[in-house]
């Protein structure tokens, strides 16, 4: 008898995941709190789009997915900054022509739930999770015929998003670690649509930023034309969400800091008003795992801030290691499953939602500092001379697979030897003269002395 599986929440990462255990051979139920989006158009000012990494990518591939998906992406190879005298610039993520995807998270979530029916996978719609007894896996749901006890079932897994309805119940098990906050900026989306001919009105294989210091909007492309943009914005003080409220306010500021933008959005007054205003959490929890019978993934575990775009891609990679672990055990024994899970998962969850909220400052205001980009520039020239030592942090963050812990502890050592190279004057210059390259080639086996260490560490 195959055992019985229930999901928690039909989002990316319980969708994802439905197939991949399906196909080994589990019984996978999914409850979902919501109506199926697939009957529903989505609504304006929720269409977040997602950019897709080398993570993500690979957990669609252990699904057979990649191909499919890759039909409703669209490849950014860098970033486009556009400064605000409208003057704009291109910055390559990667050293070898490497690029993210932007994926509409809407989408991309129905196509999920499409191939997880395909593959066998059962969900039940409107079925809003409202507590679980972690002993013996019974679900109390709520339906359109009130409140339910479901059967019970082998394991629940709940992929239910930042205000997981299982992490509630371990909060009020004895011992239970949880942090959760939330930073001070918001998020309101606004579009840029389509020109003639579903045409880009801006570059379309670029993730546009218009940095300003303590706030920033940004755009990615969609299939038909459009960008979808996201405005990144102080919930309050001088310049906020706060002070920005009439029709002359929401012009002004646009005027004052996003010009090229105002003339593309032909309806960001009635968007900027109607669209919502959501709030940007992050959650550390600890344990993710309840004895052999539950456990969290996902945003459920980790909730970050979207700004190294990675949530989705480090749940994609959560489910990719899971079956990876499965794939080492018994498929029954779950203590044996539960226990490497958490042990292997829980340092990258807190790792990467450290380097999202790093990375808000960078997008914001570092990609237009000169000194940063000089930077930048310096790490890509060092990436191709030494590329068995070097790869920048956002490198092993999205082009590879290195842990996010091991990723983060990197930053330090990468700073130093970039400040040493930075202090030796113009590297342009420098580097082809002898003295420097022995030098540089001192700096480099101190450096990967120091990553080895850390290798051996994390
Ligand atoms: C503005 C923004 C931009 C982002 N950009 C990126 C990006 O570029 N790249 C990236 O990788 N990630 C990005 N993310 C993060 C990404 O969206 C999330 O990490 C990802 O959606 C998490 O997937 P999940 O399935 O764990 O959770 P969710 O997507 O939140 O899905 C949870 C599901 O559970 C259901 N549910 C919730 N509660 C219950 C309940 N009680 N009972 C039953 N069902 C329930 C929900 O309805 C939902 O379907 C971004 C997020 C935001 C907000």
């Amino acid at each position: 008898m195959n055992q019985k599986i229930s999901i928690l929440g039909a989002g990316l990462v319980g969708s994802l995941l439905s197939i991949l255990l399906q196909k080994k051979g589990y019984q996978v139920t999914i409850f979902e709190r919501r109506s199926d989006m697939r009957n529903l158009t989505l609504s304006a000012g929720r269409s977040i789009n997602l950019a897709m990494s080398m993570r993500g990518w690979a957990g669609l591939e252990m699904a057979g997915l990649r191909e499919e998906i890759e039909q409703i992406a669209i490849p950014m190879y860098g970033r486009q900054i556009h400064a605000i005298d409208g003057s704009q610039t291109f910055q390559a993520y990667g050293k070898n022509n490497e690029a993210i995807y932007s994926v509409s998270r809407g989408e991309l979530n129905k196509k999920l739930m499409t191939l997880a029916e395909k593959a066998g996978v059962e969900i039940l719609f409107n079925q809003k999770v409202i507590d679980i007894n972690l002993e013996n896996n019974l679900i109390q749901i709520e339906n359109e015929n009130g409140i339910n006890t479901s059967e019970n079932h082998d394991i629940v897994i709940a992929a239910d998003g930042a205000f997981s309805a299982l992490r509630n119940a371990y909060l009020k098990t004895d011992r239970y670690d949880y942090q959760q906050f939330y930073i001070p900026h918001g998020y309101k989306e606004l579009t840029i649509p389509a020109g003639v001919n579903n045409s880009f009105l801006m570059e379309k294989n670029a993730l546009h930023i218009w940095p300003r210091k303590n706030f920033m909007l940004i755009a990615l492309p969609n299939l038909d034309g459009s960008f979808t943009c996201t405005l990144f914005f102080p919930f309050e003080g001088e310049v906020s969400f706060q002070s920005i409220q009439t029709d002359e306010d929401i012009t002004t500021f646009f005027q004052t800091y996003f010009p090229d933008v105002m003339s593309l959005i032909p309806t960001l007054l009635s968007d900027y008003k109607n669209n919502p205003t959501a709030s940007l959490v992050t959650v550390k929890c600890y344990p993710w795992i309840y004895k052999n019978k539950n456990m969290l993934i996902g945003d459920a575990a980790h909730a970050i801030v979207p700004f190294y775009g990675q949530g989705m891609n480090a749940g994609f990679e959560d489910c990719r290691l899971l079956m990876g672990i499965i794939e080492k055990n018994d498929m029954n024994d779950w203590t044996q499953i539960f226990k490497q899970y958490q042990q292997a998962r829980k340092p990258q969850g807190d790792a990467v939602a450290d380097l999202a909220l790093q990375n808000f400052i960078e997008m914001r205001d570092l990609v237009a500092d000169p000194t940063f980009l000089k930077r930048k520039k310096i790490e890509k020239e060092l990436g191709k001379l030494f590329p068995a030592v070097f790869n920048s942090v956002y490198e092993m963050v999205s082009f590879s697979h290195t842990p996010y812990f091991e990723a983060i502890s990197c930053q330090q050592a990468q700073d130093r030897l970039l400040e040493k190279v930075m202090q030796a004057g113009e590297f342009e210059k420098l580097i082809p003269t002898e003295d420097f390259k022995n030098q540089l080639n001192d700096w480099m086996n101190e450096y990967a002395e120091e990553i080895k260490k850390i290798k051996l560490i994390v």
